[in-house]
């Protein structure tokens, strides 16, 4: 759907309490998923008494868009859209299409993302790539069929994401990432193998990437014992393949990135508890009800669905938005398991709620 460009006037960039620019802006779209993967929505937890947001609660395209834009005039350039499962969201193509029509203050368009478990992407990719979406994070933790169904509690077949991997790639929405979790004993056996299929069947095409398992939310059971750390994953990856550090496509990238000798592709490195990058997060992300949170760990948003439904002015929204981000210090995974941390029973927001 061909949309005019929306011009946007520049209001400022920003920079919070410790110096870091506002550069990425995730946007959840949807608190429900198809999926039950242990690790974010855990079966027993998120079953049918569990009340998710009702349709009126969550922000609507228009109140998206108006937000995107007007985080877009403070300096943000990447947008990446996720949930939940961002692709339940009824016509997300059209959002993705209004997105697509944002210009920076210097007229060039945002780079624009989405992360998905894969499930309905054979069936969207083509809508998605001719709405404006740039490119897609595939979300896939294992290849073999029965450790994939465990780890999506669904039974959901792992030969439907990979279908949809190639839709995505055939549709022009590549080059692709790939993340995938690594829970020790449940998927490390997998880090070999998911690396040779991706790397010898798409190269360069494909970048998978393994991350730590997080303690995001209260209700995934994490423990340390469960985390593999990014060190043992290279170490075996560099068992069966020579690879070499490759610097970092851009500034507060979250993936270290490794490339394979013959020049067969690369590798993501996510340590995000073993080794923090709080140091550059540029990243701030809004929850599908419109709250605006500063830190994957945070145990409150700042409500900006409020705002807009209340009349505010885009010059009240943004100096909302300076306001809040000028103030923001969080570090979570620096201060991890320090005195200074968060206390560890405090309740935090969940990942299905505010997005990867
Ligand atoms: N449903 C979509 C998906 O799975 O790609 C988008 C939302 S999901 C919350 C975004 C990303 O967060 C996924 O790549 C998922 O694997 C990752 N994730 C969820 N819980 C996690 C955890 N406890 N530790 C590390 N990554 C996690
Ligand atoms: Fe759903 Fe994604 Fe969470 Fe898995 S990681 S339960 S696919 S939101
Ligand atoms: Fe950013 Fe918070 Fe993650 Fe640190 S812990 S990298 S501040 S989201």
């Amino acid at each position: 759907m061909a949309r005019a460009a929306v011009p946007i006037p520049a209001m400022g960039l920003l920079s919070d309490a410790r110096g870091r620019p506002l550069r990425d802006l995730r946007i959840s779209v949807t608190d429900r998923c198809n999926f039950r993967c242990s690790y974010c929505m855990p079966k027993e937890v998120f079953d049918s008494r569990h009340a998710f947001l009702p349709h009126s609660a969550l922000l609507s395209f228009e109140e998206i868009t108006r937000l995107a834009r007007l985080f877009t005039s403070h300096g943000v350039r990447k947008l990446r859209l996720t949930g939940g499962e961002p692709l339940l969201r009824k016509n997300v193509e059209d959002l993705v299409a209004m997105l697509a029509t944002l210009r920076t203050p210097d007229g060039e368009p945002l780079d624009l993302t989405l992360t998905t478990n894969g499930s309905l992407l054979k069936r969207k990719a083509v809508a998605l790539k001719a709405a404006g979406l740039r490119r897609v994070t595939v979300s896939l933790d294992a290849l073999d069929d029965a450790i994939f169904q465990r780890m999506n509690d669904v039974g959901f077949p792992v030969a439907d994401v990979l279908a949809g991997i190639d839709a995505a790639l055939a549709a022009g929405l590549g080059p692709l990432k790939v993340n995938m979790v690594v829970k020790r004993g449940v998927n490390d056996h997998e880090i070999v193998p998911m690396a040779r299929h991706f790397r010898e069947r798409y190269g360069p095409a494909v970048v998978l990437r393994f991350i730590e398992f997080m303690d995001v939310g209260v209700t995934n059971g994490w423990r340390m014992d469960d985390v593999v750390p990014s060190s043992d994953v290279l170490r075996m990856l560099q068992a069966a393949w020579p690879l070499q550090a490759l610097e970092a496509a851009a500034p507060g990238e979250t993936a270290a990135r490794w490339g394979y000798d013959d020049g067969r592709g690369e590798i993501g490195l996510i340590s995000s508890v073993t080794q923090a990058f709080c140091h550059d997060c540029n990243r701030a992300r809004l929850s599908t009800e419109g709250q605006l949170f500063l830190c994957l760990f945070a145990s409150q948003g700042h409500d900006l669905r409020s705002l807009l439904r209340d009349g505010a002015t885009d010059e009240d929204i943004t100096t909302a938005i300076a306001q809040v981000w000028g103030a923001r210090e969080d570090r979570y995974s620096e201060l991890r398991g320090s005195a200074a941390a968060p206390h560890p029973g405090e309740r935090r927001v969940e990942m299905h709620y505010i997005g990867g």
